[in-house]
């Protein structure tokens, strides 16, 4: 067995005691194999021991990993879960099937325009800056309803949620924190009528928490790949 097969299980089973503390069917919660940083063939020992939903952070490195998978790409779903430039929107629109990443409308709407007519429309999660840090990239949770609103209204996206990365905590009750806040505002958004499904937070080091707090998707990269060489924070 692969060093990515025994830490894809020890995940999967971390994943089942977790939904099983906080009271979640396990089949609510999808594990996203976050693969930034780490070679094709990585992602291939991974999707041999069963899965099939990998996140990339950078644009080109992420598409050039999509290229040298092809023989795959039916059988993979790739979310692009970094910060996203507007020049770069085209090349994600034609190779991505979600966005985690969207924090503006120009960058929904040059998606919009740009996501080829014979892919389905691209999924997509707003980014939040849930706990209000310096860090740039999220929307204000204040500017949340309206921009969801204008996202959803985009013809060839599919808004399907929110997604944030919370500063980093060491104890069960600080994780707990953000992700509920991100609950909140889920929740509110579809109170006001949106149809979203996706709650899209916890990494290596918070899965716990987010599943508590009602996390239908977390983004595993450390615990499955291991450590990264370089970057990629
Ligand atoms: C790198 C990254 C992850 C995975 O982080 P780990 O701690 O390695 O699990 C998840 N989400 C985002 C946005 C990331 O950049």
């Amino acid at each position: 067995m692969t060093t990515i097969t025994r830490n894809v299980q020890a995940t999967q089973a971390r994943l089942n005691q977790a939904c099983f503390t906080a009271g979640h069917n396990p089949e609510t919660v999808r594990l996203l194999a976050v693969s930034k940083l780490h070679p094709a063939d990585a992602v291939r020992q991974a999707h041999a021991a069963g899965l099939c939903a990998f996140g990339e952070n950078y644009v080109q490195e992420g598409i050039d990993k999509i290229a040298a998978l092809a023989d795959l790409r039916t059988a993979l779903e790739w979310h692009l879960i970094g910060p996203l430039q507007s020049n770069k929107t085209r090349a994600v629109a034609e190779a991505f099937d979600w966005v985690h990443s969207v924090d503006r409308l120009k960058t929904a709407q040059r998606l919009s325009d740009q996501r080829p007519d014979g892919l389905p429309p691209l999924n997509v999660c707003l980014q939040v800056n849930i706990s209000g840090e310096e860090s740039k990239s999220g929307a204000a949770p204040a500017d949340v309803p309206a921009l969801a609103r204008a996202v959803a209204a985009l013809p060839r996206l599919r808004l399907r949620g929110l997604m944030s990365i919370p500063e980093p905590e060491a104890d069960l009750e600080a994780q707990q924190r953000p992700h509920r806040a991100l609950r909140t505002l889920f929740d509110q958004l579809n109170a006001q009528g949106l149809a979203l499904d996706t709650l899209s937070m916890g990494m290596s080091a918070d899965l716990e928490a987010a599943i508590l707090e009602g996390a239908t998707l977390v983004r595993i990269g450390t615990a499955i790949f291991g450590a990264r060489s370089s970057g990629g924070a």
